[in-house]
């Protein structure tokens, strides 16, 4: 009689790739938060005072190596190391070695670029090679009152220093009314001049964000036809399960929306998110997950099925977990 292992083993064979819904999304990118800490305290993501989780239940490097090799055999393709902020941790290049011994086809990690230059050199040499970096000012004064830092220079330096290298870098930018919104061309102007990809993100309702989201809130259609004012804008083609559209300028600028508000992309949603602390959760918006911490490869196919029907088909409305907490 055949064990339950090899049956495991052979019900996962007989599949193309286990990570499909009933929606017929295809599961092949994973976020995996680092952390929950940051060394910023952008306004909108979290309070001043605010807890983080004790650093003992963050999943150590070998956890988080070996739980991304188990997804990466059951149909996960790219990875994203995010946070709070992933290069505050200490073991942060052990982490990234390690990863980069994954056969996908994309490591790429989400970043506030503070602590970013000192790692560029190290990261050249591994397989992290797309690097996002938040920056919502071009202002110093304004990203100081947006982040509750004064290191913008640094950031601005870090972003410089990463194309100049050869990374494959992509700047995020929440645009709020009222806030940054009169930097839209200052943007432009930032892709045009130094050749690096601008998104501009639509302010979310989570967490920290929910009470003032619809005061702020700026909908990318609203700053495509800003755009259009000065621009005739070329479209760019994306891969099917992209999260932005992409437009490329005359003066050679290329701009992104991700307008997760105004037009969820929930129905081609590829991602998956792995919490700091080993939950394997379906969506951005979903408060529940697995704890993938300490299972052993050949218990995981029904955890994943578990997942995959915790994904909802279309966009929640809100989410009371702040960005940083599930991992953005
Ligand atoms: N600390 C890193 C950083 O800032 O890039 C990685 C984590 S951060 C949570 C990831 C992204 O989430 C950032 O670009 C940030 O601007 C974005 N973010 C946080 N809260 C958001 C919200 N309510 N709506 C839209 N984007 C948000
Ligand atoms: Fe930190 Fe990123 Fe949140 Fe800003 S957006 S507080 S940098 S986790």
């Amino acid at each position: 009689m055949a064990s339950t292992q090899s049956l495991k083993k052979a019900s996962l064979e007989m599949l193309p790739s286990p990570l499909v819904d009933s929606s017929r999304r295809r599961i092949r990118k994973l976020r995996v938060s680092l952390l929950d800490a940051c060394n910023f305290r952008c306004f909108y993501c979290m309070p001043v005072n605010v807890k983080f989780m004790p650093a003992a239940k963050w999943l150590r490097p070998d956890e988080i190596e070996s739980i991304c090799q188990n997804l990466v055999q059951f149909g996960i393709e790219q990875v994203r190391l995010t946070g709070g902020e992933p290069t505050f941790r200490r073991d942060f290049r052990d982490i990234v070695t390690r990863l980069s011994k994954l056969p996908v086809t994309k490591l790429g990690l989400t970043t506030n670029g503070f602590l970013l230059a000192k790692h560029l050199p190290f990261l050249k040499d591994t397989r992290c090679q797309h690097i996002n970096i938040s920056l919502d000012s071009l202002n110093e004064e304004r990203f100081h009152k947006i982040t509750r830092t004064s290191v913008f220079k640094q950031v601005r330096s870090s972003i410089l220093q990463a194309q100049e290298l050869g990374f494959n870098v992509k700047l995020n930018v929440v645009l709020m009314k009222g806030v940054n919104d009169d930097e839209l061309l200052d943007f432009v102007a930032f892709s045009s001049e130094h050749g690096i990809a601008v998104r501009f993100l639509e302010l979310m309702k989570i967490g920290q964000a929910c009470k003032w989201q619809t005061a702020r809130f700026m909908d990318a259609g609203t700053l495509v036809a800003r755009l259009q004012e000065s621009f005739s804008l070329a479209p760019e083609l994306a891969e099917n399960d992209s999260t932005s559209f992409n437009f490329k300028l005359a003066n050679g600028a290329r701009i992104g929306f991700i307008a997760s508000e105004s037009r969820p992309f929930c129905g081609s949603c590829s991602r998956w998110r792995l919490s700091a602390d080993g939950f394997l959760r379906a969506c951005l918006m979903a408060e529940k997950g697995v704890n993938l911490r300490g299972v052993l490869k050949d218990d995981y196919l029904p955890l994943l099925q578990q997942v995959l029907h915790m994904k909802p088909r279309a966009r929640l409305p809100d989410i009371q977990q702040d960005m940083y907490q599930i991992g953005g």
